[in-house]
């Protein structure tokens, strides 16, 4: 198949939070750019079923596979939301489509404390700078807030009130999380106007009733209506390589249908080369890259640091099966202060099949568990596989810190035990790979290769909390230097 050639100044690889405020603030500053983005557009009408849901999940639940680890269905194959790749010690999910992961998240924008952050990321960025401008900037991009009264007393969400009570007999503090949510859709969704999604805990593929305020809806659409960013979607990036003469680079990308079919195969030259393909796609593109020799000059911490606090609990025996209940995340418990053995997050969670009768509650959140996992290139595969080592003793604090905070609220909780409760194993929140300070300087742009810069978040090592708000704060800084060095060349 021939390979048809492009130019552009700029070309962005991915469309999650990254890229997404990449190609708006290039497009503010009147820069053109081509974004390349593997997944597929997700329009949401008012027919409701843009996306798979789990009680009927079909192929778009995953990326061309018949399986997923969300479900025991057999899929079609098809270009669906999430990738699920198995790793050694630990798998990964990873989003897919125009918007990125934010098309199928839990919504929840969290910003670490300032301990969290400085244990963190205090080494490269400044606590003071982050907090008071590139955090709030980011959650003015996205446009998050909390479950408003109205919501938060209604039938739908006495999950999230049952655990606000299990949290308040147990002494521990919480809040209620800003969420990247459209509540105006929710009450359409609580009025019978809109199909229900939230309010049903279904956003794990997709949320049909438009309530997610995803990236293809907020930032990415504005970037798009500028006339700047040339959204390229079921575009596959395969390969990236410095150009001949060193005047930027090539990026061979394949155009594929919806089933995964290659159409056409392209070879695309820019002057500046902004990855943003997500921890998973970016630390692929890379360390492909080193070992195929097309950017042997990579530092050798790539693929290194790479972080999952996600922490996954049930507990049952409940008087309600509060698991079955509306979503997404709405209380968030910060056992940050009294835990001895370290800060704990936990979020309440629907989980819509969860058992009747067996009075479930179910949260998802994280703990400062240190970054001991790598992606190391397999060339028998010219893939990259995530290997974590889930015996280390370093986790077994994390573990017993999360363990500490459960035990404390079935103490207060009379009848309610721990069922399950486990760092990540699947993990959605895995960051890291491309330490930012280290493979990059300290606004992305990577070590001993001008022009090339990373942007998503393949850059942290993961903070304690969820880390959307945190990519997004992190983006939002590293571009402002991206675009000063478009707009005026070093
Ligand atoms: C199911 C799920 C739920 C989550 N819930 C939360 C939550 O509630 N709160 C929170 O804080 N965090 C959550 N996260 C994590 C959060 O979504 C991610 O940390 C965040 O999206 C990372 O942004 P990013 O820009 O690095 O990449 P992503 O959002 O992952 O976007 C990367 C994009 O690059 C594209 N891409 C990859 N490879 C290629 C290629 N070769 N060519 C072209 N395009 C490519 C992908 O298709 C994708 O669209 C969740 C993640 C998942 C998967």
């Amino acid at each position: 198949m021939e390979r048809q050639q492009h130019r552009a100044d700029v070309v962005i690889v991915g469309s999650g939070y990254g890229g997404s405020i990449a190609a708006l603030r290039l497009a503010e500053a009147g820069v053109d750019a081509v974004l390349l983005e593997r997944g597929r557009r997700w329009p949401v009408d008012d027919a409701g079923d843009t996306f798979a849901t789990q009680a009927a999940p079909d192929g778009r639940a995953a990326w061309l596979s018949e399986t997923s680890p969300l479900t025991d269905a057999k899929l079609d194959v098809h270009t669906g939301v999430l990738e699920f790749v198995e790793g050694s010690g630990m798998n990964v999910l990873a989003g897919t489509g125009v918007g990125g992961a934010s098309l199928a998240t839990n919504g929840t924008m969290c910003e670490p404390p300032a301990e969290l952050f400085r244990r963190t990321l205090g080494d490269v960025l400044d606590h003071r700078e982050m907090h008071e401008r590139w955090y709030p900037e980011a959650r003015e991009l996205i446009g998050c807030a909390p479950i408003p009264d109205d919501v938060y007393h209604s039938e739908f969400y006495r999950s999230a009130r049952s655990f606000a009570d299990q949290l308040d007999k147990a002494g521990i503090p919480w809040d209620k999380v800003d969420l990247a949510v459209d509540w105006d859709v929710v009450r359409e969704e609580m009025a019978g106007t809109r199909v229900r999604s939230q309010i049903d805990g279904l956003n794990v593929f997709g949320v049909n009733s438009g309530a997610q305020r995803s990236l293809d809806r907020t930032v990415l659409a504005r970037a798009e209506a500028s006339g700047h960013i040339d959204v390229r979607p079921l575009s596959v990036v395969t390969a990236v390589r410095p150009a001949e003469g060193g005047s930027g680079y090539h990026v061979d990308y394949e155009s594929i249908d919806e089933r995964g079919e290659v159409l056409r195969r392209h070879r695309i030259t820019a002057g500046r080369l902004v990855l943003s393909a997500g921890t998973l796609g970016t630390n692929r593109l890379l360390l492909r890259a080193r070992e195929s020799g097309a950017l042997p000059a990579l530092h050798a911490a790539l693929g290194t640091r790479v972080g999952n606090s996600e922490v996954i609990t049930a507990r049952t025996g409940m008087d309600e099966n509060n698991a079955r209940q509306g979503g997404p995340a709405a209380i968030l418990a910060r056992d940050w202060e009294d835990n001895p053995l370290g800060p704990v997050s936990l979020l309440n969670f629907p989980w819509p099949q969860a058992p009747e009768g067996e009075g479930w509650t179910t949260t998802i959140g994280a703990v400062p568990a240190p970054a001991l996992g790598a992606f190391r290139h397999d060339p028998a595969t010219d893939d990259v596989v995530l290997h974590w080592p889930a015996d280390d003793p370093a986790l077994e604090r994390a573990q017993s810190a999360i363990g500490h905070t459960l035990d404390r609220l079935n103490e207060a909780n009379p009848g309610s035990r721990t069922a399950f409760s486990r760092i990540g194993t699947t993990g959605g929140n895995v960051v890291g790979g491309v330490p930012l300070g280290t493979v990059t300087d300290d606004a992305g742009r990577v070590d001993g290769y001008r022009g090339l810069y990373v942007v998503d978040g393949s850059l942290l090592p993961g903070t304690g909390v969820p880390p959307a708000l945190t990519v997004a704060a992190v983006a939002a800084r590293v571009t402002s230097t991206l675009v000063r060095d478009v707009v005026r060349p070093r």
